[in-house]
């Protein structure tokens, strides 16, 4: 993947790192703690309370990784190059939904990003860095702590460029959602479902379709970006083991569906790969099938 060849994102990336970690002082999480929590568009099936709750608490895999037997370009960026690196994904994401919405007649507003070290203060509480990458819909921001390339590397699919765009494409995807009001409709049947199990269908099928749309987004920068069959492979290794049965297999040693909120590891590559093997987002309805054949 040759990313430097992508238009940057002309400011959109918030440079908070070293800023001194999580300020003091607990979340208020008022009457519409809820809504914050329905509507945190995680990627990785990690518990929101962890930003709610505002704790810090260590992640394994935070310390930096031996990157002697990496090869060069499936090393996570260094740290100027992170900037440089999130700034073009950012920007080539923000372009193609641009252009989308466009098209559509419809009007875009870029998503921005946080890019942040150990803890920062997001519109949707305090983060840090156990929570992993996430879109807060209140400020309308990504928010990606740095070391999380080393953590994906590490234990999330041995990461690489294409799967850390991945994921920014995929939190830019809520983005999108957002904008397009599919956030809040989701949110409001969630608030109406009648089990947990109902309300966790709905929170895969929003993460699905995030899948998808970091899979339209990929395809339209195939091209641009250089893409190899082995640049794919690293995002569908990514999707592969941030499925929730893996990471529910791994956690509690079971996999218990009713409880899956991001959606199966075969689930998430095939709607990504639905996503760039079409680059037609109107293939990314996931609300339109039925449940079962997700
Ligand atoms: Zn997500």
């Amino acid at each position: 993947m040759d990313w430097n060849n992508l238009p940057g994102s002309g400011g959109g990336v918030e440079d908070r790192r070293g800023a001194g970690g999580l300020p003091g002082g607990g979340i208020a999480v008022g009457g519409i703690g809820g809504l914050i929590i329905a509507l945190i568009a995680m990627f990785f099936g990690i518990d929101p309370s962890v930003i709610l709750g505002g704790g810090g608490g260590a992640v394994p895999g935070q310390s930096a990784p031996s990157q002697s037997s990496v090869p060069q370009s499936d090393r996570p960026p260094a740290s100027d190059e992170s900037y440089q690196f999130v700034d073009k994904i950012l920007g080539s994401t923000n372009q193609v939904w641009g252009s989308v919405f466009q098209q559509a007649g419809r009007t875009y507003t870029p998503a921005t990003l946080v890019l942040y070290s150990q803890g920062t203060q997001s519109g949707c509480g305090a983060a840090s860095s156990a929570v992993g990458p996430f879109y807060c819909p209140l400020d309308n921001k990504v928010y990606i702590d740095t070391s999380f390339f080393a953590t994906m590397q590490q234990r999330l699919g041995g990461g690489g460029d294409f799967a850390y765009s991945y994921v920014i494409a995929h939190e830019v995807g809520h983005h999108v959602q957002n904008e397009l009001g599919i956030a809040d409709q989701v949110e409001r049947k969630q608030r109406a479902a009648r089990s947990e199990a109902e309300a966790n269908s709905y929170g895969v099928r929003m993460e699905l379709q995030a899948d998808c749309f970091a899979g339209v987004w990929g395809n339209s920068v195939q091209t641009q970006a250089s893409l190899t069959q082995a640049d794919v492979q690293e995002a569908v290794n990514t999707a592969q083991a941030i499925g929730d049965d893996n990471l529910q297999r791994q956690s509690r040693g079971r996999v218990v569906p009713d409880s899956f909120t991001h959606g199966s590891s075969e689930q998430r590559v095939n709607w990504f790969m639905r996503g760039f093997k079409s680059g037609n987002p109107n293939q990314c309805d996931t609300f339109g099938v039925p449940y079962a054949q997700l």
